[in-house]
């Protein structure tokens, strides 16, 4: 019961839809076919009983009229009698019988005084029991006629009933109408059993329709959701997974389409991911293959170098372009050392206790000289105080240093605002500059590797182009996070946002991404 439960708890299911759908339209059938055949039962034991009835009250009729006939010119006590007579044979008595049988004796024209006293009903019914409408059938008419009405018993009591009757003639005595009344209380106590059936085998029916539809979509829906359980899987990682084939019907052959579709995903994969892996390896194998060439390269340049003085002006430019090249391409191999490390997931955290504080001052201190170069200001805020976090001191100072660098790069000669909040589960430092600015979408491209919003400039710059994507793995790695923001022209506003504790969750972002101080976006 509970599986069943659990199944058809399952909202919106294909299962859910085709049970209801199925005991819907069972209800759509059977209903009409079980008030047809209820009708048509009930239309059946009406008339038995009617005809029963009109036989049964001609034969009564006639039995009196002969018995009369004979009694002819016979004393009034002796046709009183044989009246008493038909009604005893006639009728019930009162309360021996369910089904109920009245007699009336009506006076239609008298021929002698004595004939009111004629007038009789069986049981004390009431007169009124027989219909006028009738009265005046019966008097016009040789047959019996007949129609629906109730039995009115002294105290109130009203039974429904069939009524037949006809002409009765007490000769010498006058003209009568002889009723029989049959009651309807056993023929509706049949058909409230039939209906009650009728009922109940309804239920049952769509109780077991309901069930048998269970079983049946049952073995539709339990492969398909084990098919998606596997494609789920499949989709979230795990290339081992197959479905199970065991027939060959439609859903097998879906089976094996999938496994196909499996295999044949799985050897991409695998391609790709030895070709990125061969990809790393080249990167890196050839980083530390140019370190060596690169050292000696950067020794003559230095021997040259250092004599610059005794040399044409043209060699000694030509000697500081060398020396500021092979300073670039040294941070070059380092970047991309560094990015093949994240790459074959050996990167590591060394993580201590320091003043985040105190690395902020620090960093903006180094980055003094190119400020004073670009005519920029620095302006801190919020470090004043010690603020105590454990990560890897180098790893985020390198991603201050590249925030900080970057900002006063692209500044354009206007102040840079770099702030430190924290609270005491995070820290989030703030930078943000009002210079170029960056268009809405490049903004979240500046973490791609090598891209750059103006090449040109950059190149001149001096910059890798790897900058941001290493600040993001290194914000990564100690499950932080780096946004940013950009407007042209507005400036931008870049946010590292850091557990107090490497490695545990962020619980609260403390600077929103959208600086205050921007004008707002228009609608
Ligand atoms: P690099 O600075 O060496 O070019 P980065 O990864 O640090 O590489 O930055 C990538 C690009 O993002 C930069 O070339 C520049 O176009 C853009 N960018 C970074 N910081 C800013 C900033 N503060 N304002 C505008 N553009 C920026």
């Amino acid at each position: 019961m509970s599986r069943f439960l659990r199944f058809a708890s399952f909202r919106n299911s294909l299962a859910v839809r085709v049970i209801s759908s199925t005991v819907l339209l069972s209800i759509l059938i059977l209903w009409p076919t079980g008030s047809a055949l209820y009708n048509q039962l009930s239309r059946g034991i009406s008339n038995v009983t009617l005809d029963s009835s009109v036989v049964e009250t001609r034969y009564a009729v006639l039995n009196a009229q002969y018995r009369l006939l004979l009694a002819q010119r016979a004393d009034v006590d002796v046709i009183h009698q044989i009246i008493e007579e038909v009604f005893i044979n006639s009728s019930t008595v009162l309360g021996t019988s369910v089904n109920g049988r009245e007699v009336i004796l009506l006076l239609t024209n008298a021929e002698s005084s004595a004939a009111a006293s004629f007038e009789k009903t069986s049981n004390g019914i009431l007169k009124t029991s027989i219909p006028s409408e009738l009265r005046t059938r019966v008097q016009g008419s040789g047959a019996v006629e007949w129609a629906r009405s109730w039995i009115q018993y002294p105290g109130g009591d009203l039974t429904p009933a069939v009524v037949a009757g006809a002409k009765l003639d007490i000769p010498g005595i006058g003209k009568f109408e002889m009723y029989m009344l049959y009651s309807l209380d056993n023929q509706n106590e049949t058909l409230k059993i039939v209906r009650e059936a009728l009922l109940v085998t309804g239920l049952v029916l769509l109780l077991l329709l309901g069930l048998i539809t269970w079983l049946v979509v049952r073995q539709v829906v339990h492969p398909v959701k084990t098919a998606a359980k596997i494609a789920e899987q499949f989709a979230a990682g795990d290339y081992n997974q197959r479905m199970y084939v065991e027939s060959k019907d439609e859903i097998s052959r879906l089976g094996i389409s999938f496994n196909e579709m499996a295999e044949s995903l799985q050897a991409q994969m695998g391609k790709f991911e030895r070709l990125s892996q061969v990809q790393q390896r080249f990167v890196s194998d050839v980083s530390h293959e140019l370190r060596t060439p690169l050292t000696t390269l950067r020794m003559a340049a230095e021997v040259i170098h250092d004599v610059k003085e005794d040399l044409d002006p043209n060699i000694e430019r030509s000697s500081e372009l060398l020396i500021a090249q092979l300073d670039r391409f040294e941070r070059l191999l380092e970047d991309l050392l560094e990015v093949s490390r994240f790459d074959a997931d050996v990167a590591v955290l060394e993580s201590i206790q320091f003043d985040l504080a105190s690395l902020l001052r620090e960093s903006i201190k180094d980055l003094a000289p190119v400020a004073k170069k670009q005519e920029v200001e620095v302006i801190l805020l919020g470090a004043d105080k010690p603020v105590l976090i454990t990560g890897d001191a180098r790893r985020i100072e390198r991603i201050l240093r590249n925030l900080i660098n970057n900002a006063i790069a692209h500044a354009d000669s206007k102040p840079v605002k770099v702030s430190l909040l924290y609270s005491l589960e995070d820290v989030a430092i703030g930078v943000r500059d009002y210079g170029l600015g960056l268009d809405e979408a490049s903004a979240p491209r500046v973490f791609d590797r090598f891209w750059r919003a103006d090449p040109s400039r950059a190149r001149t710059r001096g910059g890798t182009g790897l900058g941001l994507s290493i600040a993001l793995e290194d914000a990564r790695l100690h499950n932080g996070e780096l946004q940013v923001w950009g407007r042209p022209a507005q400036g931008s506003h870049f946010i590292l946002t850091l557990p107090r504790v490497a490695g545990d969750l962020i619980s609260d972002y403390l600077i929103p991404v959208e600086p205050k101080d921007s004008p707002p976006t228009s609608l």
